[in-house]
């Protein structure tokens, strides 16, 4: 029988000084776990035993010498497949990547090597992180473990799957317009996108580099703080990350007390699923029963944020799936009588429907003629979202709005209409944008639903705090 799989960070931690259980038999009974569970979630694309062994004796070694080990040192994490591992397939999900291995280790894969976490594996997603259902992956489609008949959110999918059916203790995963907390909120875990810029961006495969961050996905608000702390902070390898003194730890009550939050009207709007609605609402009484003072709020530019969003990230995933051309990286088209015959036919047979959507998007909105009329307007349009936002923060510390308008949709539901399946954004998207740090926070209902909480630049200190506050009082 199972036991340890469904540990969170911090009781891993307690067992494995306790000797309860080691590192290595950890380790083993997830894999054990993953074999009888995936079959169902399909939340890996590759496992990793060996790897992960090899990480597991470390912490077993350490405790049989007496020495201290960290918080992290032996817990079993699952990694989205658009980060690289040194030696591991990397394949964002996509064709062009299929045979892929990483030549070096992503900077937060490097910091969390030095603690000692131990990698299963890694998850599906949608390809390139382009969805927000897992369902534009080429390798097959990952299910929600609460409803096998519904998607798990995405683009993180398979990493928010993998903690949710606990298949993982922890998880990392990448947010460009929602997608650590949308499949957070989808599977009824936490999903947190750091301020950007907190986290190094450097081995990540990029989709759009302006609003890229890599993030946690656990299963409580303590354990996304304990793993945004191991990933943060600047990184040579990556200019917009910055080194700024973040508060840690946990607050007292009194702290949290003195926060404002703020309820955006544009957010509370008709057309919302009556069970988020309701969800969300539960969570607003609870925290107000901390007696937390709230207040309503404008975000007036939000209703732009999904077309502005829609400019700006295809401009630059299609910048940067350029270098993706069958000579420098990945699969390359069998037959081709030139160069450029050879570049369409690998791009052409080798990137799935919505990655080609995206390029040739990308690439009209930045071609002369148009660039003024779409890219350039786009970015003025941004500046007033997030201006938005920095009026706001002058009167709240907190911004409280739902993740995504409905919960998990059911396989299929949406994949022939990509607009409707760009509205499950509508939420997320002004937040990256802004660059701001925000978290989902699962309510307890049948089907998940989370909250969001939004915080200022680099105060992920403060919706942690609450998060960890709303934990307590809603257990
Ligand atoms: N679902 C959004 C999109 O399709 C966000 C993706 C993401 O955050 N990577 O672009």
């Amino acid at each position: 029988m199972f036991t340890l799989h469904d540990l969170t960070i911090k009781k891993v931690h307690d067992g494995l000084l306790s000797k309860e259980f080691s590192a290595l038999e950890l380790a083993k009974e997830f894999f054990e776990y993953i074999a009888y569970k995936d079959k169902e979630v399909g939340a890996y694309l590759t496992l990793d035993k060996d790897g992960a062994y090899v990480m597991a004796e470390k912490t077993d070694i350490a405790i049989a010498k007496g020495e201290e080990i960290g918080v992290l040192s032996g817990v079993p994490l699952a990694v989205k497949d658009n980060m690289l591992i040194e030696g591991l397939p990397a394949t964002a999900a996509s064709k062009i990547l299929e045979n892929y291995r990483a030549a070096y280790d992503a900077t937060v894969i490097e910091k969390l090597k030095k603690e000692n976490a131990v990698f299963l594996g890694k998850t599906n997603l949608d390809e390139f992180a382009m969805g927000s259902s897992t369902e534009n992956s080429a390798f097959g489609i990952t299910k929600n473990p609460h409803d096998l008949k519904r998607v798990p959110g995405g683009s993180s999918g398979g990493s928010a799957a993998a903690v949710a059916a606990h298949m993982a203790v922890a998880a990392l995963g990448s947010d460009t317009g929602g997608s650590i907390r949308q499949p957070a909120s989808f599977c009824g875990v936490v999903g947190l996108k750091p301020t950007y810029g907190a986290v190094s961006r450097y081995g990540l495969i990029a989709l759009a580099s302006s609003l890229d961050q890599i993030g946690p996905l656990t299963k409580t608000v303590e354990d996304a703080a304990i793993l945004f702390n191991a990933i943060r902070g600047k990184d040579e390898m990556d200019a917009t990350s910055v080194d700024l003194n973040l508060e840690s730890g946990i607050w007292n009550l009194e702290k949290v007390r003195k926060l404002k939050i703020g309820l955006p009207k544009e957010y509370f709007v008709a057309g919302l699923d009556k069970e988020v609605e309701k969800a969300v609402q539960n969570a607003i009484d609870s925290i107000k029963s901390l007696k937390i003072e709230f207040k309503e709020i404008s975000l007036p530019h939000t209703k732009y944020a999904l077309s502005c969003y829609y400019i700006i990230m295809p401009a630059e995933a299609s910048a940067n799936l350029a270098r993706f051309d069958g000579i420098r990286y990945g699969s390359r088209a069998k037959k081709a009588e030139n160069l450029p015959e050879l570049y369409k036919k690998t791009r052409g047979e080798e990137f799935g429907a919505e990655a080609r959507r995206r390029i040739i998007l990308g690439t009209f909105v930045l071609s002369s003629g148009y660039y003024d009329a779409y890219y350039a307007k786009a970015q003025k349009v941004r500046r007033l979202i997030k201006n938005d936002f920095d009026e706001t923060f002058k009167e709240v510390d907190i911004i409280l709005t739902p993740v995504a308008p409905t919960p998990a949709f059911k396989i299929g539901e949406k994949t022939e209409d990509p607009l409707s399946m760009y509205l499950s954004d509508i939420f997320t998207i002004p937040v990256n944008l802004a660059g701001l740090p925000a978290i989902s926070i699962p309510v307890k209902t049948e089907l998940p639903v989370g909250f969001q909480l939004i915080g200022k630049p680099f105060c992920e200190a403060d919706i942690l705090s609450l998060g960890q506050f709303y934990e307590k009082i809603s257990i």
